[in-house]
Formats: structure tokens, C-alpha cells, sequence
């Protein structure tokens, strides 16, 4: 076995993590080199920390070091002493390349583990803080290896992958040696199937001894993908542990490493999973928007935007850009916005404090313009905005939501008849050019 040292630096570390394999293989244009990054794949995902990957794996069989999690120095040692030495410390972000950076490091004592915690907890890797520690009995590696469960679109089919090049970035594997990687999809309505796990195996030439494990962690890990609605299962380095000369133990193999995105749209079956969203790494107002089932995209800008439909909303961003002005977000309100949601939406933009005006922009078709002016008037009486709202309300019932409007005179509420004039409006307001007087106008059409 190599020097721990030695082996850390000579692994580039957490292999892919923009440009994780949610790679296409086998079918397709794109298969001839190997693994490329597909066109259009993306699916909202929950990205798990690897301590909760490996909890995850542990759940479905898969063979994982025993390891404990802490938040503080003091922990890290209890952990420590708890586990036995040697032990590893692990810094858990949402990031690859921790080894490189210094977030893991090998403990021998008591005394490394509170040198190690102490240096780690607070350290930025690549713009994350860490706040947790994962303290793991530390593993004899006599080889790293890399699989990988992903969905393949264009093959309609998981896609299962096995390198004896672990340790390292695959891309760059992938890039160099696109046949030190074996592809295999798997038929969903099949399953795994023992064959699949001998096939792999002996494709990414694994060592004899551990064929037969190697095959039993990929079925498993094929079990965590399917059951747990995972997009993507990655273990890297996969490892074969030395085995003991002295009585002659077999070789074993374990997860050393694990990266798993779960299907964010799926997670309503999954109640358990819930909980490990990462919520200290999620944008407070991202999240509030998200519990309340609203499309929300935080931008820096300083103009909340507030429109039905996704394409509406993406021209009102270019219209207010245009203007010269800056949007604070994208929000959908959807087709059909009840007053309630309207409620809700503005309590959304209202919560991030550099909005300096709002852009409300509908075009009602299935969104009637009198239940938006409904819900407006009731979140006005709700949070008392004290920024300037332009609303632009056209199409079913707009008539009848302006009136509502202008009879409610709402303080602050500048109507609009066109999107241009209401994305210059807001823009003004946002800057603090425009004196006008409180209360519901209509400006003048045009
Ligand atoms: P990453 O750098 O973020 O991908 O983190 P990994 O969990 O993949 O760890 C990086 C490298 O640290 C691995 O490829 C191993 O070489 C090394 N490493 C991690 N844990 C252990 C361990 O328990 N024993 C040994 N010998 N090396 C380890
Ligand atoms: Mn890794």
C-alpha cells in the first residue's frame, strides 16, 4: 500500500463536480470518445453531502467505512475515540477536489484528530465553509477504483460505469483513456442482473479476487439509484481494501467516497430524503419559494419581477434590462394564479431586502387579471409593501382587475398598460428618479 500522503496527493481528489458524469455513452452521436457532457439533461437535483451518501449506501448494503459525523473540534475527537485510530477527517461540502484542497486528512492520534478538526472546520474550499466534519476509520487501500450508476436519455436506460482508474477525476480519465471505462446500460424493466456485474468487471479489468464483490456492490449500488430516485449514484474512489497477509483474508471492497443527486421531483415519495436537503447551503428566499410551490430564481438585481408564465417572465427580465434596469428574480406565478398565490409570491419578492420596486407583469388567459388585482389588493393589506408596485395587467378580465385596483387605492400602485412603459416605470422607481405622488394612477396608454 502506498504512503497516505503520497496517495492523496497523487489523486486529483473529488473528481467531477460541475462536470459530474451526467455523461451520455453507448447510443448517440456523442458516444464514439467516450463520455461527453450531454446536451440537455438537466433535471432538478437534490445533491447529497458524502457522509449522507454514504448513510444512504449503508441503508441498501453497500459497503461503507463506519464513520460518525461532528460539527466541532470536541466532537471530532469523541468521534475519534469512539471510531479508533487511525481515522480520517473528511470536510463535508458540496464540492470536489477536498483532498487536494486539504479537507481530508489521515489522524493517527488524539492529538492529529484535534490539529486536523481544528484546522479543517471554518476552512474554504473553492468558496464553501465548512461546517461539518465526517470522521471515518481510516481504510487501507490496495487499489481505487471508479463506478458510476447515471441515467442516459438518448438510451432511455440507466447506464452503468467501472473504471480500475479511481481516485481521480474521471473526465480527464474519460478524455485520455475512454477505454479504461466500462459502459453498460442496464434494461430498467430487467433490472441488475448478476451478468451485468461479471460483464463491467471483467470490461474494466478488475483484479480476479474481487470480480464477485465488485458485481455485489453494483447491483446495490443500482438498488440505491432505483429505489431512492437517484440521478446520479458515483463512487470514487471505490476501493479494494488489503487484505491480511497473516491469515489470509480476502480482499474487500468499499465506497470510500460517495456523490449521489436525488431527483428533486420525486422527492414527494421520499419523505425521509427530505430532510438531507442541504439547507444551510440553500438561499433562504430560494427555499421559502420553494415550500411554497412557487418557480423562483434569485438574480442580484434590485427589481422583483412577478409574472404568469415562464416565457412571459424571461421577456419582462429583457424588457427591464433593457430599460436599463436590474431584476431581482424570476418568479412564475403560473397559469391560473389564485389570489392566494399572488399573496404568497409577493411575500417571496418582498423578503429580500434590495428590492427597491416590483414589476408585476400578466397576461391573462387562464390567469384571470381580477383574481391577480384580488390577490394583490389582499397581499397589500397582508405585508404592507413599502417599495413601489407597476402593474401590468392585459388580457381576460383586465378591465375589471384594474378597476379593483383603482377602487382600492392601494398606496404605491403605479398601473401600467404596456410592458415597455411598465419595465421603464419600474425601472425609474428602482432608482429613485420618479416623484410620483402616492396612489393608484393609470398612465397614460402607449
Ligand atoms: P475528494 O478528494 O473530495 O474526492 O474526497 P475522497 O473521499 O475521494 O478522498 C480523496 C482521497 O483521499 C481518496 O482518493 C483516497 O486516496 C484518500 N483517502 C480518503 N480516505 C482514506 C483512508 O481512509 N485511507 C487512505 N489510505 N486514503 C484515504
Ligand atoms: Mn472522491
Amino acid at each position: 500500500m502506498m504512503p497516505w500522503k503520497e496517495h492523496v496527493a497523487r489523486s486529483p481528489g473529488r473528481d467531477c463536480d460541475q462536470a459530474r458524469p451526467r455523461l451520455r455513452a453507448g447510443g448517440g452521436r456523442d458516444s464514439d470518445r467516450g463520455m461527453r457532457p450531454p446536451r440537455c439533461n438537466k433535471v432538478p437535483g437534490v445533491d447529497l453531502l458524502e457522509y449522507q451518501g454514504k448513510q444512504l449506501f449503508a441503508r441498501h448494503g453497500v459497503p461503507v467505512p463506519d464513520g460518525r459525523l461532528a460539527v466541532s473540534v470536541e466532537e471530532a475527537m469523541a468521534a475519534a475515540d469512539d471510531l479508533g485510530y487511525p481515522c480520517v477527517i473528511k470536510a463535508q461540502v458540496q464540492i470536489g477536489g477536498r483532498g487536494k484542497a486539504g479537507g481530508i486528512k489521515l489522524a493517527k492520534d488524539r492529538d492529529e484528530v484535534r490539529e486536523h478538526a481544528a484546522a479543517i472546520l471554518g476552512m474554504n474550499i473553492r468558496g464553501l465553509t465548512v461546517h461539518e466534519l465526517w470522521v471515518e476509520e481510516a481504510s487501507e487501500i490496495d487499489a481505487e477504483y471508479y463506478a458510476s450508476v447515471v441515467f442516459d436519455r438518448s438510451a432511455k436506460a440507466p447506464l452503468m460505469m467501472l473504471s480500475t482508474k479511481g481516485g481521480m477525476d474521471i473526465e480527464e480519465v474519460a478524455a485520455e483513456d475512454p477505454d479504461a471505462i466500462a459502459k453498460l446500460h442496464v434494461d430498467p424493466l430487467l433490472g441488475f442482473q448478476d451478468f451485468h456485474g461479471r460483464r463491467l468487471a471483467f470490461e474494466a479489468g478488475v483484479d480476479q479476487d474481487v470480480v464477485r464483490p465488485i458485481g455485489e456492490m453494483l447491483g446495490k449500488l443500482y438498488e440505491v439509484f432505483v429505489s431512492e430516485e437517484a440521478t446520479l449514484v458515483e463512487v470514487n474512489p471505490l476501493i479494494v481494501t488489503s487484505g491480511s497477509s497473516d491469515d489470509g483474508a480476502a480482499r474487500a471492497v468499499r465506497a470510500l467516497d460517495a456523490k449521489v443527486t436525488l431527483d428533486e421531483n420525486a422527492m414527494f415519495r421520499h419523505s425521509d430524503n427530505a430532510q438531507l436537503r442541504d439547507i444551510s447551503g440553500e438561499d433562504p428566499q430560494e427555499r421559502m419559494a420553494k415550500e411554497r410551490g412557487l418557480t423562483f430564481v434569485k438574480l442580484d438585481g434590485d427589481i422583483g419581477i412577478l409574472g404568469n408564465g415562464a416565457g412571459l417572465v424571461m421577456s419582462t427580465l429583457d424588457v427591464v434590462a433593457e430599460a436599463g434596469g436590474s431584476p431581482a428574480n424570476f418568479l412564475d406565478a403560473g397559469g391560473g394564479s389564485k389570489a392566494e398565490a399572488i399573496t404568497s409570491a409577493v411575500e417571496v419578492i418582498l423578503s429580500n431586502p434590495k428590492v427597491k420596486a416590483v414589476l408585476f407583469n400578466i397576461f391573462g388567459g387562464i390567469t384571470r387579471c381580477d383574481e391577480v388585482a384580488r390577490g394583490l389588493i389582499e397581499a397589500f393589506h397582508q405585508v404592507n409593501p413599502q417599495v413601489p408596485f407597476v402593474v401590468r395587467l392585459d388580457g381576460t378580465n383586465d378591465e375589471e382587475g384594474r378597476r379593483l385596483l383603482a377602487d382600492a387605492s392601494l398606496p404605491n400602485v403605479i398601473v401600467e398598460s404596456t410592458m415597455d412603459g411598465a419595465a421603464r416605470r419600474v425601472v425609474e422607481l428602482a432608482a429613485g428618479r420618479s416623484a410620483e405622488p402616492a396612489g393608484v394612477m393609470e398612465a397614460p396608454s402607449g
